[in-house]
């Protein structure tokens, strides 16, 4: 048996059964068709009625919250929604509810303190040898835990072309920066020729030893690892891919192939999972999870405590509840080894990211 035989293709919604194999599988033809309005929403669910609610009811509640965080969904994400479960962990993370109305006190717009630690618009400089590049605001997938969605959505606060290069500029007049990660909203959003010149100018500043690159395409639009793309990857090597698988469901055949290209391409392929509550906050998710994961070839690297983000508190758990998942993933003997539970870690505001055990 080889490794792709442990994963299911993923079969379109209804409205996209007749769709050729060729456009759905392009990265392209599914950022053209992605759902990213209450219209495209309604047809699309009219071609196949969820068995237990009412169209209505589900559109009722997108138009509460859609003018606070924008929503599109791919229809490849979207073909993983099980609509007979309202709590369904991908539809879940992928259509806005009223809840995104609910703000605490203590939730903040910029939780971690990102935009005020920048020497330059639009790269965040908190640990001494690393930095972190916003090179978009654009992503396949709009995820409703977003710890970003201050910004992500909302093309008209991204960074022009002259900021990117201001940006490569002072990251070569700084010599101790030796590690950049090329974030957004999600780096996979550019094109091959942008991510080419991207890439590029990045490994041209001779002090800077390792790029990561921050996308959930692998999760959300998989068919974005294209040959050619990885043929622009393997100029670059080593590049560390790092993405966001947040539950077993999310781990189908097209994620395998996206995480096999990668690998093949020379990259690493390592994981953050978000710990939401209702959706991956329980120990059998998250070792089929993190099992999963490795099967692809994706390493567990971290598991993170959803941010104080405002909106976000019905995704929140307790740290103290995470501890425990953390330790029931450790502490289980069939589990055979420590390489398969990923790092806790805590994100503070303004503090960086802090390891728990
Ligand atoms: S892909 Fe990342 S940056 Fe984009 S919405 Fe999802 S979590 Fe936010």
């Amino acid at each position: 048996m080889s490794s792709a035989d442990l994963f299911t293709k993923t079969k379109p919604h209804k409205f996209w059964r007749a769709v050729p194999e060729v456009d759905w599988a392009s990265w392209k033809w599914q950022l053209q068709n992605r759902i990213d309005s209450v219209a495209k929403l309604r047809s699309v669910l009219e071609s196949d009625p969820p068995p237990n609610e009412s169209i209505e009811s589900i559109i009722q509640e997108i138009e509460k919250t859609e003018s606070k965080f924008n929503f599109s969904i791919t229809p490849y994400y979207f073909s993983l929604i099980d609509f007979s479960s309202p709590v369904c962990p991908i539809r879940r993370q992928a259509l806005p509810s009223s809840e995104e109305n609910i703000e605490l006190s203590y939730e903040l717009r910029d939780f971690p303190k990102e935009d005020q630690m920048m020497p330059v618009p639009g790269l965040t400089h908190r640990y001494p040898d690393r930095a972190m590049l916003y090179t978009t605001h654009h992503c396949a997938m709009y995820c409703r835990f977003c710890t970003r969605k201050r910004k992500v959505s909302n093309p008209s606060t991204a960074l022009q072309q002259q900021q990117i290069q201001n940006a490569i500029d002072h990251i070569a007049k700084t010599p101790h920066l030796r590690e950049i990660v090329l974030s957004g909203g999600d780096v996979f959003s550019f094109g091959d020729d942008g991510l080419d010149k991207l890439l590029k100018r990045t490994r041209a500043i001779e002090h800077v030893e390792i790029v990561r690159l921050g996308t959930r395409n692998l999760v959300t639009l998989p068919f974005r690892a294209t040959v050619e793309l990885m043929g622009i990857f393997e100029n670059y090597l080593p590049l560390y891919i790092h993405t966001h698988f947040n539950h077993p469901k999310e781990c189908s055949l097209e994620a395998f192939e996206a995480c096999r290209r990668l690998r093949d391409a020379g990259c690493v392929v390592n994981n953050h999972t978000v710990i939401l509550k209702g959706i991956n906050d329980d120990e059998s998710t998250l070792k089929e999870l993190n099992r999963r994961l490795l099967q692809m070839g994706a390493q567990p690297y971290y598991m993170y405590h959803c941010d104080l983000t405002f909106g976000s508190s019905h995704f929140r758990t307790m740290i103290a509840d995470d501890i425990e998942l953390v330790h029931k993933l450790h502490g289980d003997t069939k589990w055979d080894t420590d390489a398969n539970v990923p790092h806790y870690m805590v994100d503070t505001p303004g503090g960086g990211k802090i390891e728990l055990v």
